[in-house]
Formats: C-alpha cells, sequence, structure tokens
C-alpha cells in the first residue's frame, strides 16, 4: 500500500458492519435502511433490465433521461437551472463522485477545506489527490454541532483549492443556515475559492430546518461543484447512482477523472433513478416524516440509556455524547458495545484529525424499522 492511503486502513464501516454480522449485534453502524425504497422505482429498473436498456456500456456523462431527471428536479426544488448535456454527470454514486471531483481539481500539494468531523471518504480521496487536509471542528454548543465563521476564515491560506462541504451534515446531523452559507459564500467569492458540496441528504431534513443549496446563494453557481445521490433519498444504497451539477468547465474536469475511475456508471439504475427523480411530492414528504418519527424513538431511547442526544436537523443519524455513562472513549465503547449490549454504533472520533474533540461522541443510525430501534434502545439502556 503506498504512502498516501497506509494511513486509512479498513473503512471503519466495514469493520463495523463485521461485527455486526459476527455478533449478531443490531446494526446501527453503518448507515443504510432495512427497508427497500419505493417498489415502482425497483419494478423499472427490473423493466429496464429486461427490456436490455443500459446493459451494455451507457453514454459515459450518464444517460440522457436522467441528466434530464436531474437538472428537472435542481429546477423543480431549488429553482437552479443546469443544462443537462453540459452542466450534470452521472456517478457511481456520490462516492465515485467525491473521488473524481478532488482527483480532477486537487494538484498535490494543494489544501482543501474539510468540515470536521468528515465523512471519511473525504479525508482518504484529498489524500490519493495528494492534496493536504485541514479541518475546521464543528462545534458543540446548545444541543447542535456548530461551523465558527472564523475559524474557517482563518483556515483559507493562499494554497487553499477548494473548501469540502457537506449538509446536512454526517456524522452530527447539522443542517448549514442560511446565515452560515452566506458566510461561507462570501468568503468564496472574496477569496476565489471552489466550493464542492456533498448534498446526499438533501431530503432528509427534519423540523424547521430547510435544505438549501449552495449553488443558489449569490456569486456561488459557478464556483460550485454540487454532489448528491440516490441512495439516501430512494434507499437503495446498493444501486449506486449518484451525480454532480456544476458549470460545464468543472463538469468537463470532473469527468476527466470518472472516465478513467469507472468510465461509465450501470446502466439499469439509471432509468429508474431517472422516473424516481420524478416521484410526487408526496414521496419526499412521506419519506422524510417517516424518519422524522424514527429519529424521535431512537432520540429517545437513547435520552432514556443516559446518552446526551445532539437531535439532528437531517440525515439518519444520531450523535450522542457518552460522559454522561462515565464513559470517554467512544472507540473502546463501540468495541465493547456489541457484547455488552447487542447493539453496534460508530465512534465519531474517526471522523477528526483532533481526535480528542470526537473521543466522546457515538454515531447511531436510525434509518431502521421501529420495533428495531425500539429494541436496540432497551438493550442499551438494560445493558448497563
Ligand atoms: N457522502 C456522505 C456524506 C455520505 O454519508 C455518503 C453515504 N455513504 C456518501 C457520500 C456516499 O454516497 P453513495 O452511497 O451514493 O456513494
Ligand atoms: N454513508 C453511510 C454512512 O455514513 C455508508 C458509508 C459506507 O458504507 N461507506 O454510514
Amino acid at each position: 500500500l503506498n504512502r498516501r492511503l497506509a494511513a486509512f486502513g479498513t473503512t471503519i464501516f466495514a469493520e463495523m458492519s463485521a461485527l455486526a454480522l459476527r455478533t449478531g449485534s443490531i446494526n446501527l453502524g453503518q448507515g443504510f435502511p432495512d427497508t427497500d425504497g419505493p417498489e415502482a422505482i425497483r419494478e423499472a429498473a427490473v423493466r429496464a433490465l429486461r427490456d436490455g436498456r443500459g446493459n451494455q456500456y451507457p453514454p459515459g456523462p450518464g444517460i440522457p433521461e436522467l441528466r434530464t431527471a436531474v437538472a428537472a428536479h435542481q429546477q423543480r426544488r431549488y429553482g437552479l437551472s443546469y443544462d443537462p448535456d453540459t452542466e450534470v454527470l452521472v456517478t457511481a454514486g456520490a462516492t465515485e463522485a467525491i473521488a473524481a471531483t478532488l482527483l480532477a481539481l486537487v494538484e498535490p500539494g494543494d489544501e482543501v477545506i474539510a468540515l470536521e468531523p468528515y465523512y471519511d471518504s473525504y479525508a482518504a480521496c484529498i489524500a490519493m489527490a495528494g492534496g493536504t487536509r485541514v479541518p475546521v471542528t464543528l462545534r458543540p454548543r446548545d444541543g447542535r454541532f456548530h461551523l465558527d465563521l472564523d475559524e474557517l476564515r482563518a483556515a483559507v491560506t493562499p494554497r487553499t483549492r477548494l473548501l469540502l462541504l457537506n449538509t446536512p451534515h454526517n456524522p452530527t446531523g447539522t443542517v448549514l443556515s442560511r446565515e452560515e452559507l452566506t458566510s461561507i459564500a462570501e468568503l468564496a467569492v472574496e477569496r476565489d475559492l471552489l466550493v464542492v458540496t456533498d448534498e446526499v441528504y438533501e431530503h432528509l431534513v427534519f423540523d424547521d430546518a430547510e435544505h438549501i443549496p449552495l449553488a443558489t446563494l449569490p456569486g456561488m453557481r459557478d464556483r460550485t461543484v454540487t454532489i448528491s445521490s440516490s441512495g439516501k433519498t430512494f434507499s437503495y444504497t446498493g444501486w449506486k447512482v449518484g451525480w454532480i451539477t456544476a458549470s460545464p468547465a468543472l463538469v468537463t474536469a470532473v469527468r476527466s477523472a470518472k472516465q478513467y475511475l469507472t468510465y461509465v456508471s450501470a446502466g439499469p439504475f439509471q432509468y429508474a433513478i431517472a422516473e424516481a427523480l420524478a416521484l410526487p411530492d408526496s414521496y419526499f414528504t412521506g419519506f422524510r416524516d417517516d424518519l422524522r418519527s424514527k429519529r424521535d424513538v431512537l432520540a429517545a431511547g437513547l435520552e432514556e440509556a443516559g446518552l446526551t442526544v445532539y437531535r439532528p436537523s437531517g440525515t439518519y443519524f444520531i450523535t450522542a455524547d457518552i460522559r454522561p455513562l462515565g464513559e470517554t472513549d467512544g472507540i473502546a465503547f463501540c468495541r465493547a458495545l456489541p457484547e455488552r449490549a447487542g447493539v453496534v454504533a460508530i465512534p465519531t472520533s474517526v471522523f477528526y484529525d483532533h481526535h480528542e474533540m470526537g473521543a466522546p461522541f457515538v454515531r447511531f443510525a436510525f434509518c431502521k424499522k421501529k420495533p428495531v430501534l425500539e429494541e436496540a434502545a432497551h438493550r442499551l439502556k438494560t445493558a448497563g
């Protein structure tokens, strides 16, 4: 293994899912739903397979139907207008979008600012691109993880190539506010920065939180690569259909990298997701409401078990503080939890450079059936 990757080892998600299988635990670690998405969408994939649509290499940028559906979605939800032919690129999940974007845009030695805790592939992809990661830590205060704009501002140097954002934010559940995003946009314009924004949880927002795409803010459309994916929104994480929207120059750059990573993304699922994106609003609100009530079940259970809960405004993760249990080390806690309580969770400190800042935090996924969440909460409460 080369030096760029040696530090990363096995992803925490693979390690913890294997632990869940081995111990027969309830897996609230890796974020994947235990219920598949809409049947009509699955049938659309079956139809595409059977009709021979997408069984041979589809077009490099993605099938026109899906690019058109992505552009229509951005227009309908956010009033953002993108040309499906030059400003949309289909990728193998958001994971490939992140990799291709960083490989295309980062020169060796460039600095990339990322919010910490960060999704683990950001760090690995920045390293593979030869970039240097500059973390800006989200600070827990008043039940939410906050971005300190002065810290963000101070992190920008002449070597900064881009800001890598994520809202709604995994793992903290923070949804960046219009005020925070406006300050980020002003900074990006002032310092002439590119911004890559991972918005895969765009439809998973609760209560009065609102997802605001950074690209909608003044001066941002043409300096922003927006990344999203069908995995979270439609509960088909195994299909790996993602996309970016950006200016023609940025899409062309990212495509240059994508063509040598996967060349194209799997065909039949693209047809199905083109249909999914056109589902009526009731699908999106119904999905969100269901997840919100699951969040409430797990949050109540974790509180009853004695943890301090940071109630998320978005995503399907809850970050909790284990210190009220007399514990301080999330990694040790998560390694012991399967034996002790039959539950698997993710230690948040693996998403930090400043591990000590994340040490007492643990992430639980709530994209599971309510009885599963109730049983997990019961186990945590009685395990002692
Ligand atoms: N970004 C974030 C923040 C995520 O949580 C995930 C989910 N694993 C991804 C990207 C990757 O998405 P996909 O499964 O579409 O590759
Ligand atoms: N996004 C999901 C999570 O954060 C799945 C991650 C993965 O398996 N790479 O848990």
